[in-house]
């Protein structure tokens, strides 16, 4: 992956909740994979920015500017995705990166023409809402698996747009709109155990850290 910019700091942002709570140094570096001093570094400059505020020892948090720039993208990077998927068949672990070129070169005319040439989709293959053209839409689903409790029943609603994330869902075959009981949390973040008809799967800690999920 390249050197993540300002934008995808953004967007990750807004993906792990960051319209509606905060969002810790941690949970970034988790998911964009980089080290601690890049992101604290990064941080500096979306706050100098007015794109977030920092609550100490809590997190980072969306301003209105920065949750405005960050679903425009949103909404772009998600409908190139659905389009991906649904008109050229692509695999849904495969559609990120393609998005992701697409996303900056797409104006506001050719994502609201995109969204009506698909019908309006409410959501991405992987569960992530799409903003609306007028503004915000604040990401629902985002309590990830790690915070919930053992055997506990679940519906997994969304995962994080990650390539890396997305492969191994796949070979787990885990998709969004499946049901499973929590079974088991190792312990010091050890692996998950998750259970649907009598059968197992284990995942990573940092995985389930970044799949959102549904009490049911
Ligand atoms: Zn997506």
């Amino acid at each position: 992956m390249m050197t993540p910019n300002k934008e995808d700091y953004l967007k990750i942002i807004f993906e792990l909740g960051g319209t509606e709570h905060k969002v810790t140094n941690k949970q970034i570096m988790n998911s964009l994979q980089i080290s601690a001093p890049s992101v604290s570094e990064m941080m500096t400059k979306l706050l100098k920015d007015d794109y977030i505020v920092h609550v100490p020892y809590k997190g980072v948090q969306l301003t209105e500017k920065g949750e405005n720039k960050a679903s425009i993208l949103v909404r772009k990077h998600r409908l190139w995705e659905v389009f991906l998927v649904k008109k050229l068949e692509f695999p849904w672990n495969e559609v990120h990166e393609e998005a992701e070129v697409l996303e900056h070169v797409t104006s506001r005319e050719l994502a609201n023409k995109l969204d009506k040439f698909l019908d309006y989709p409410k959501t991405c293959p992987h569960g992530g809402v799409i903003p609306s053209d007028h503004g915000q839409f604040p990401e629902k689903n985002n309590l990830s698996l790690v915070h919930f409790g053992k055997l506990k029943e679940i519906r997994i609603k969304r995962v994080l747009d990650d390539k890396e994330l997305l492969d191994y869902l796949s070979s787990l075959e885990i998709k969004v709109g499946q049901v499973y009981t929590v079974k088991e949390y190792g312990i010091y973040e050890g692996p998950i155990t998750l259970e649907h008809d009598r059968k197992e799967k284990q995942i990573s800690y940092k995985a389930a850290s970044n799949i959102f999920v549904e009490e049911i």
